[in-house]
């Protein structure tokens, strides 16, 4: 089978196509068919090294397909189902073996491409608005990269609760992308002094809460936001890390709460990845959840879907096909 492999961390032309040997599930396995894999920003990371991964490896956190074989003692799938799954390392191939136990089934009515294209950013947009902090009706919120894989659905999410949601994008065509997907008030941040555009809008109100995943570029102003015991939630490092930060900058902006989540904590246990991915899954299957699939590339391809992505090109997920 065909798999793409990293032998040293570096820039997109790290991921070589090669001839993986297929092995056999072992005990609490499940050998499966990836239909589709999911591109994500966490797999530049890994590529590049900023989040450690021993080399070498097979990147890819997240698809879909269908169980060829189980490993001994598996009875939470078994051959011929359709499964999707989020963190597990080595999707980027024709075939992966994973844990059984991180697997979850796909309902009726939803695709392999869908569930590749919406788990893992779906999953992430519902802990961050339901339980880092709970986004509620009438609450001014901020979203940066609104146009984004996850901007997207965070905005749906947030616009569903009744926030009053803030986005900022680059582009035109992103902020026409983040409008249809619920942002009230969307800011080319690349233009404009975002935070001096949300202070106008919103008064002497600050924001109850920040989802920032662009990091380097954006994370103080979205401090200088928020309303008093307000949250800030960074997520990701588009732009690259956020400097290390003194407790007392918290204190000043208004006794306010920083926090640097990630999904692996917020699945931790089978309960939870099954209620996340369960109702991640049933709201892009009733039409609820709308998913955004910027392109489709084949496997070979791998190197130009991390240019995309990293170039600011998309608006929405890509997917790689082996
Ligand atoms: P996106 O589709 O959102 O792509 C990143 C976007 O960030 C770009 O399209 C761009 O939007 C914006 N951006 C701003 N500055 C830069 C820059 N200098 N270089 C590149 N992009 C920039 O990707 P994902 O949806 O896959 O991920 C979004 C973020 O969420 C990532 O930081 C990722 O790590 C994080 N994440 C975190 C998770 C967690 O559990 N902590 C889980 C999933 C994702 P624009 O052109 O509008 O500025």
């Amino acid at each position: 089978m065909q798999a793409i492999r990293i032998e040293n961390h570096g820039g997109p032309e790290a991921l070589l196509l090669g001839e993986a040997t297929d092995r056999a599930p072992g005990p609490g396995e499940a050998a499966v068919r990836v239909a589709a894999a999911g591109v994500n920003f966490i797999d530049t990371y890994h590529r590049s090294g900023l989040y450690p991964v021993a080399t070498p490896f097979t990147p890819g956190v997240e698809g879909a397909g269908i169980v060829e074989a189980v490993g001994d003692g598996v009875d939470a799938v078994a051959a011929g189902e359709r499964v999707g799954w989020v963190m597990q390392l080595g999707s980027y191939a024709g075939r992966a073996v994973l844990p059984a136990d991180r697997l979850v089934r796909l309902p009726e009515g939803v695709t392999e491409t869908q569930a590749a294209a919406g788990l893992l950013q779906g999953m992430t947009a519902h802990y961050l608005v339901r339980s880092t902090f709970r986004v509620q009706s009438g609450m001014p919120v901020l979203i940066h990269a609104a146009a984004g894989g996850m901007g997207l659905l965070l905005c749906q999410m947030c616009r569903r609760l009744g926030a009053r949601v803030f986005g900022t994008v680059s582009t035109e065509a992103k902020a026409r992308a983040a409008r249809a997907a619920g942002a009230d008030v969307v800011i080319r941040y690349t233009e404009t002094d975002f935070a001096e555009a949300v202070r106008e809008e919103l008064g002497d109100d600050g924001l109850a809460v920040v989802y920032d995943s662009v990091g380097a570029t954006t994370w103080e102003g979205s401090l200088s936001l928020l309303r008093p015991r307000g949250m800030l939630v960074l997520f990701g490092n588009a732009s690259g890390p956020v400097p290390p930060i003194d407790p007392l900058l918290l204190s000043q902006a208004g006794s306010v709460y920083l926090t640097r989540p990630t999904l692996a904590d917020y699945a931790r246990t089978g309960d939870e990845l099954r209620w996340r991915s369960g109702e991640v899954l049933d709201a892009v299957a009733s039409g609820d959840l709308r998913l955004t699939i910027h392109g489709e590339l084949p496997l070979a391809e791998a190197a130009e879907a991390h240019r995309l992505l990293e170039s600011r090109a998309t608006s929405g997920k890509l997917l790689l096909r082996p």
